[in-house]
């Protein structure tokens, strides 16, 4: 009688699989966890996670995953494609790290987009992998539309960002962790951090899904 049960209750599933396309948003497999067991197992964890920064209004920056294959199809698919399905992951990859790194901030700001974009996508990616972590939206602005990183070398990039956030509530003496979806050069944290640390921040690090770390 319970495998009978059993069996239905696996129909039932499935069927409720199909009917709310439970699907890997990366590899298109139905029925499975998104994203599934083996693109998960496809991602290679950043090494180290962490890196320090000295003489540096940014104290460190980490990720999650190293910027490739699988975490950098799930960053261009949430950003461009709107497959705010994956948020979920991303924020408990972020969350257990956070934990298993031993960081702790007073506040977790995500690193803001400008309203021009916000009104374009719909949503700030980093606000969305910030989901599972007790951040605040509003400490930070972007002031200016800045042109995408990409394709842009060191020096443009970093003229590109300068003067480009504005703290809007206090956090004289508070640590602060930003939050991201890509860290690559680490320029968009340090412009925060700079912005921060200006405004009486006592440690500004950074952390993002994946990254170049
Ligand atoms: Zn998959």
């Amino acid at each position: 009688m319970s495998e009978v049960r059993d069996s239905w209750t696996n129909f039932f599933k499935s069927a409720l699989d199909l009917a709310y396309c439970r699907s890997c948003a990366l590899c298109g497999t139905f029925g499975s966890d998104n994203p599934c067991v083996q693109c998960q197992g496809e991602m290679d964890l950043s090494d180290p996670s962490i890196e320090v920064h000295f003489d540096s209004p940014l104290a460190f920056t980490g990720s999650v995953y190293r910027y490739t294959g699988r975490p950098g199809q799930a960053v261009r698919l949430l950003k461009y494609a709107r497959r705010t399905s994956l948020a979920d992951f991303m924020s408990r990859s972020i969350k257990e790290a956070i934990e298993n790194a031993g960081i702790e901030s007073d506040l977790v700001v995500p690193v803001p987009i400008h309203w021009t974009r916000l009104m374009t996508r719909g949503f700030n990616q980093a606000e969305l992998i910030s989901g599972l972590l007790p951040f605040q939206p509003h400490v930070l602005r972007r002031t200016r539309a800045t042109q995408s990183q990409a394709g842009l070398n060191s020096s443009e990039r970093l003229k590109n960002l300068t003067g480009a956030f504005q703290v809007l509530e206090s956090v004289k003496g508070m640590s602060v962790l930003l939050i991201d979806d890509v860290v690559t050069s680490g320029q968009t944290f340090g412009e925060c951090a700079k912005a921060l640390r200006e405004a009486g921040a006592t440690e500004v690090g950074g952390f993002a899904f994946c990254g170049d770390v």
